[in-house]
């Protein structure tokens, strides 16, 4: 039997901005694994939070006269909020600014100190705070840094560094004993191709920022956001080299490790070098999923290219939302977000195929039914048939093949309206009626299957149609509500309408 938990994390979000459609992407995705588990009977562990020391806050927060914590404080609030907005169940919210977290982080950052994988050294080269990266003047642009094409600083003086050069063998033996470890696998072989071209060692402390977490044993330095979001993953549920945690233990390793393509190096690569110099054990999977574009550029706030997820509920729903975003991309790769897409989805997948499904079915069971509740049809085809598919949506959820779950469920959903067109039921009546209510309790029971699938994807969807279709409640006895329509078909969008890009 089973006693560690499932410990899904998603990324520790930044707080320089508000949380936009891109942090909830990866949340969403998150949940609908852990709320599949919870149905399941797998315990599951969620982690999420917000990362608060990096490198803008102080400057952010001064620029609108508050004090950095304060400024954290309140975005952090607003991730909360979000993920309540959502419906994105989580078991921990850690904020890395939490004394406990940095507590944890400091300990283990003694301990790398302690066992020589971390070293002072001399600032070589040129650093970009935004970065948090020294690089040597072959890597400039000029001055400049290569990402962020702002000047790089001559910083001097003395800086602490990760011995990561050293550990490509081990990390390389590792992803080829684990071929899951590094996902989706056509992702992998950069990362892979990347370790065995060498690694360098990296800076993870400098002297003085007064908003950061301070070296114990050389208060005048600070841990590097970045390296300081990474021990999280562990210190926040627990770990601290200098006591034992029982939570940690009942969670580490993590399973499903989720992060944007964009930082697939730092938990693919430095992150497992990391944790195979503190002697823990590597998480089973890190994952690393596409981004959504916005006419063709990375949704992102500091270009102002980016999706409130808040409006997309308010026009659309939240479920519409979790369904898009996971239907329309397989999870791995980038997509393009656009109004008309959205539109679309909702027009001909929510309210034409499913929605209809739902109404007809309760229709005709409010008609031919009495309201009542069916038992359960003994020797149906088609309840059998879908029946057998729940493995396949099992699985594909499981692997984050998030779409392919989605279609299956959307083909056996058109696989029902079809039959009920074939089979004209409204018709039966007269010409076949002894093959009518038989033929409704298919159909009646065929749909709570549906509602149970889609239940990770679309939880306050699928209550409803468990309310509908009685789930839980005595067949025969009791009569199912009558709800207002699950999806109301939408219209084009007015101009000046946020989604309408
Ligand atoms: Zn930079």
């Amino acid at each position: 039997m089973r006693t560690k938990k499932f410990y899904i994390t998603t990324p520790l979000y930044c707080v320089s901005g508000k949380p936009h459609l891109g942090h909830a992407y990866t949340t969403l995705a998150a949940d609908i694994l852990a709320r599949h588990l919870r149905t399941r009977d797998i315990p599951v562990h969620l982690q999420t939070g917000t990362a608060e020391h990096c490198p803008d806050i102080e400057e952010i927060a001064k620029g609108r006269n508050m004090a950095p914590g304060d400024w954290c404080g309140a975005v952090s609030a607003d991730f909360r909020a979000l993920w309540k907005t959502l419906n994105i169940e989580y078991d921990q919210f850690i904020r890395t600014s939490d004394p406990a977290c940095t507590d944890g982080v400091q300990a283990a950052f003694e301990k790398l100190l302690k066992s020589g994988d971390i070293r002072k050294g001399p600032a070589p080269g040129r650093y970009c705070p935004a970065c948090e990266t020294f690089y040597d003047e072959a890597e400039l642009k000029g001055k400049n840094c290569p990402v962020h094409g702002r000047p790089a600083e001559q910083v001097g003086g003395e800086a602490y560094f990760f011995r990561l050069s050293g550990h490509e063998g081990a990390l390389l033996r590792h992803y080829a004993k684990h071929p899951d470890f590094l996902s989706p696998p056509g992702r992998a072989q950069e990362l892979v191709n990347s370790v065995k071209a060498g690694l360098k060692d990296i800076s993870v402390a400098r002297p003085g920022t007064a908003w950061g977490v301070p070296v114990r044993s050389d208060p005048g330095h600070t841990v590097h956001a970045w390296f300081s979001a990474l021990l999280n993953y562990a210190a926040g549920p627990g770990y601290n080299p200098d006591r034992g945690s029982q939570d940690f233990q009942s969670l580490w390793p993590a399973d499903v490790h989720l992060a944007g393509r964009g930082s697939f190096r730092l938990h693919g690569v430095i992150w497992p070098a990391l944790l195979l110099s503190l002697g823990l054990e590597l998480p089973r999977k890190v994952y690393a999923h596409g981004w959504w574009t916005i006419n063709g550029g990375k949704m992102s706030r500091s270009k102002g290219n980016f999706i409130q997820a808040e409006d997309v509920v308010r026009d659309y729903g939240v479920d519409a939302l979790r369904y898009f975003l996971f239907r329309e991309v397989p999870f791995g790769e980038d997509g393009e977000f656009s109004a008309e897409a959205l539109r679309r989805r909702y027009n001909a997948d929510l309210a034409g195929e499913l929605g209809r499904l739902c109404s007809r079915v309760m229709t005709l069971a409010g008609k031919y039914l009495e309201h009542r509740l069916p038992r359960k049809p003994e020797g149906s085809e088609i309840f059998k048939e879908l029946s057998a598919w729940t493995q396949e949506i099992h699985r594909s959820t499981e692997a984050l093949r998030f779409s392919d779950a989605l279609e299956s469920i959307w083909r056996a959903a058109g696989r029902l309206n079809r039959l009920i067109d074939e089979k004209k039921p409204w018709e039966m009546e007269k010409k076949e009626p002894a093959a009518l209510r038989p033929f409704l309790n298919e159909m009646v029971w065929c749909l709570r299957l549906v509602a149970g699938w889609l239940d990770p994807y679309m939880p306050d969807t699928a209550s409803k149609m468990h309310l509908q279709l009685g789930v839980g409640m005595t067949p025969g006895g009791v009569e199912p509500q009558n709800l207002p329509a699950l999806f109301p078909r939408k219209h084009d969008g007015k101009p000046g309408d946020p989604l309408h890009n």
